[in-house]
């Protein structure tokens, strides 16, 4: 516990820098904190740490947690999401960054109506690097894809997501956090109905920092917060 409150004090330190040099307030950077790595006992210590947003990336892991923690905090579905698992993270969950396709975005629509809950708020997962082995709708299609969910009304796009690529410096990444912002600004200037994709899901423990100065809203923080994973705990 003692670790995790320094892990989240320098994350909000980190943040706050980032903002300062960008001329951002750091009261509009909220932080996810990704439990996809730790058990359910570990999240409970995240939540009672003050963090009230939980990232989960397999819906069988989530649902065991969610179950454990009887249903604390705020959850945000953060990885590739099956059609045949939206059913059971309807209700659950209430954010979606991972929206990468029609098929499940009528999925999502099709469940939330079935089960008479308020829409899901979702983030449209953009390949911006292009690289093959990403998830995510092309930039070229992004605008027909906005605007074709924007019509489900099981569905509120909350903004747009991507992850970047693996890099040496999170400086390499910045070109990747900047065309995701300049995408979203084209998309607000369209004024579509329905469609208010303001906020920004990017950066990741290799590069935060550069995604808050590109704008990101939400920063989706594993190992540099939570520990586990690839950097250790
Ligand atoms: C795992 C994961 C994260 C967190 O990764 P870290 O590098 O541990 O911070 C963020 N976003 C997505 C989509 C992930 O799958």
């Amino acid at each position: 516990m003692e670790e995790l409150l320094q892990r989240k004090q320098r994350v909000m330190e980190t943040i706050r820098e980032a903002c300062r040099r960008s001329g951002r307030d750091p009261g509009d950077v909220r932080v996810i904190a990704v439990t996809k790595y730790v058990d359910a006992e570990t999240t409970r210590n995240v939540l009672d740490a003050g963090l009230e947003h939980i990232g989960e990336s397999r819906a069988q892991d989530a649902n065991v947690k969610h179950k454990i923690l009887e249903g604390r905090g705020t959850w945000h579905f953060i990885g590739h999401l099956q059609r045949n698992k939206v059913k059971d993270i309807i209700g659950k969950f209430v954010y979606v960054h991972s929206l990468d396709r029609w098929s499940l975005a009528e999925e999502i629509d099709k469940r939330v109506k079935a089960a008479g809950v308020g829409p899901v708020s979702c983030f449209i997962q953009v390949n911006v690097s292009g690289e093959q082995t990403k998830f995510g709708i092309s930039p070229r299609e992004l605008e027909e894809f906005a605007r074709e969910t924007a019509n489900l009304s099981g569905i509120d796009i909350a903004g747009l997501m991507t992850m970047a690529p693996v890099v040496e410096h999170p400086e390499e990444a910045r070109p990747v956090f900047r065309e995701l912002r300049r995408l979203r600004d084209h998309l607000l200037r369209l004024e579509i109905p329905r469609l208010r994709p303001v906020h920004l899901s990017m950066g990741m423990s290799q590069d935060y920092g550069v995604a808050v100065e590109e704008g990101a809203t939400w920063v989706r923080l594993g190992s540099v917060l939570v520990g586990g994973g690839k950097r250790g705990g």
